[in-house]
């Protein structure tokens, strides 16, 4: 027999953390289903060594309750996994939110019954009817660990970032191999080859990466974010991405900057660490020509950092900065002036498979007794289409989306009502501070659901009309832009086989008002019923 409820949300980590706290306000009964043993979802699953967030503490956090984040102390200026998971545990004991999560358990599928107007959700521990149901099922969720021949063969060990043993791993004495050069592996890399006999980095595509300077937290700058950290919150939502106010964004442009002014600019933004870096000047993701201003500094300093030429060379990306997502770094530069560290080049000669004691790239084995896969996931429609979700008439989303994903400010997918997608494809998402973009979605759901019930209404979707012109316009925005230039995952170019199309929306501002200005119409763009 199903349980009945009024809202069902797929995933317990800071989305559904949120929605849960919401919807209890709200008065409605709602329950989290969640695979993991514990909340925190990608800070749950993702513990390889170096695991820490790119955002920096005091702003990747919940804004929701003024006492929350009063009360918590942040250790350092970006925290590692296990901080950033303790903080999420403490977010569901602070409000009383695991009585309503069911650990362990995976959400199968779901049909949209259309003569009840509820959503019918099988479990891996039991069947489920919800009015509403809700993907917070995170954007990075799902894995991508290539197919490559011989995989089985392999008698060593192996790992993927995103699936890490609780327990940790000792590569002492080991010599092993890390496929992968994107943000998970150049946290990892380094502290890998501290321990490592011997360590071989599989690089595909080099990834431009700036300094953390990562520390303790100045308790002067915690007491000041603290002493006005509504205001913060707010200056951090005027942000393209949803954070960063503090270091600011240059309108001036690199292009008519003259070289010491541009060297200046980029040098002091160096010094300040992360993602400061990319705010330099207004142009650098808009701008051929001042992007690669901004890449060729860092490529500058790449051949300052690593000491053999040719090494430096093939640590150098060549495609437009920021065009894949910018890593942030704590020694990975300096890692390769270890002689133990090798840097294999699989640009031009793939890895061709995994044999019993390592893999071959380029005819050359290269024998280990571990690997790591570094691969990244099936970003944004993977961990949504992992679930067999079937709307009106029994539509499959795989048949939806077969194109690549089509919805409604990246929020309702035609045909599917009263399902919502937390943080999905055609909302700014990934290209933002995750935290900020889940409190807009969870703040928007919540205020719909309330319109719906005052007005003794039942159903919510996106018109197909609405959701065609959103593709539309998600494309051009993204096309004025230098985003879709190079094979990203933001492209689904890293998966064989996925649809490319642009996923993200670039810009937040103009989305929040976008998304409040459809509610305040009347959630034009939706059939209410
Ligand atoms: P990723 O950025 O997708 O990197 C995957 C790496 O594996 C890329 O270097 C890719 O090369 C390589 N690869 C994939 N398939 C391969 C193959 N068949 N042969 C050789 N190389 C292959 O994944 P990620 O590093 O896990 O990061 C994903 C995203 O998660 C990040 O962009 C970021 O948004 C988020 N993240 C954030 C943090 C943080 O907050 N600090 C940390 C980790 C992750 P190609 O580039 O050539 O495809």
């Amino acid at each position: 027999m199903a349980q009945e409820i009024d809202a069902l949300v797929v995933g317990a980590g800071f989305g559904g953390l949120y929605l849960l706290h919401r919807f209890r306000a709200l008065g409605l009964s709602a329950v989290a289903i969640e695979t993991g043993s514990d909340v925190g979802g990608t800070w749950y699953w993702n513990r390889y060594p170096g695991a820490r967030c790119d955002v920096e503490s005091v702003e990747y956090s919940f804004s929701f309750d003024e006492d929350l984040q009063q009360e918590w102390h942040w250790s350092e200026r970006y925290a590692a996994q296990p901080e950033i998971l303790a903080y999420a545990r403490h977010v569901a004991d602070r409000f009383d939110l695991r009585r309503d999560i069911r650990f362990d358990t995976r959400v199968l599928g779901a049909d949209w019954d259309d003569a009840a107007h509820r959503w019918s959700v099988r479990t891996d521990a039991g069947d489920w009817t919800a009015r509403f149901v809700v993907m917070a099922t995170g954007t990075l969720t799902a894995v991508n660990r290539p197919d490559f021949p011989g995989l089985g063969e392999f008698t060593g060990a192996t790992y993927h970032t995103a699936r890490w043993p609780e327990a940790g791993v000792d590569f002492t004495g080991q010599r092993v191999a890390v496929i992968g050069t994107g943000s998970s592996a150049i946290q990892a890399i380094p502290i890998i080859a501290e321990q490592a006999a011997e360590l071989f980095v599989f690089q595909r595509t080099p990834t431009y990466s700036v300094p953390a300077r990562n520390g303790p937290l100045d308790p002067a700058e915690e007491a000041a974010v603290k002493a006005d950290y509504a205001g913060l919150r707010m200056r951090d939502r005027q942000m393209p991405g949803g954070f960063g106010s503090r270091f600011g964004w240059n309108d001036a442009s690199a292009v008519t900057a003259t070289p010491e002014e541009r060297d200046a600019e980029y040098e002091r933004r160096w010094q300040i660490g992360g993602f400061a870096y990319l705010g330099a000047f207004s142009d650098t993701i808009i701008d051929p020509v001042a992007n690669e201003h901004a890449s060729e500094f860092v490529r500058r300093k790449i051949r300052e950092t690593v000491h053999d030429p040719a090494t430096a060379e093939l640590l150098c990306p060549t495609q437009p900065i920021a065009c894949k997502r910018m890593c942030l770094d704590t020694g990975y530069y300096e890692t390769f002036n270890r002689p133990t560290v090798h840097l294999v080049d699989v640009s031009a000669a793939p890895i061709e498979r995994m044999t019993a004691a390592g893999l071959i790239a380029g005819g050359v084995e290269h024998a280990v007794d571990a690997i790591v896969f570094a691969t990244g996931f099936d970003a944004m429609t993977g961990a949504v289409m992992a679930v067999d979700l079937r709307g009106r008439s029994g539509v499959s989303i795989h048949d939806a989306w077969a194109a690549g994903p089509v919805n409604y400010l990246g929020l309702m997918v035609p045909g599917f009502p009263n399902l919502f997608v937390l943080t999905g494809p055609g909302s700014p998402s990934v290209l933002t501070n995750m935290i900020v973009s889940i409190e807009e979605h969870v703040d928007w759901i919540t205020d719909a659901i309330a319109r719906l019930r005052d007005g003794g209404l039942e159903t919510i979707e996106a018109t197909p009309e609405a959701a065609d012109a959103w593709v539309e316009y998600v494309n051009l925005v993204a096309s004025l832009t230098l985003y879709p230039s190079c094979n990203s995952w933001y492209l689904g170019a890293n998966v064989p086989g996925k649809p490319r199309v642009f996923m993200p929306l670039p810009g937040l501002p103009a989305y929040v008002d976008k998304c409040n200005e459809v509610a305040r119409n009347g959630y034009e763009g939706f059939s209410l019923a």
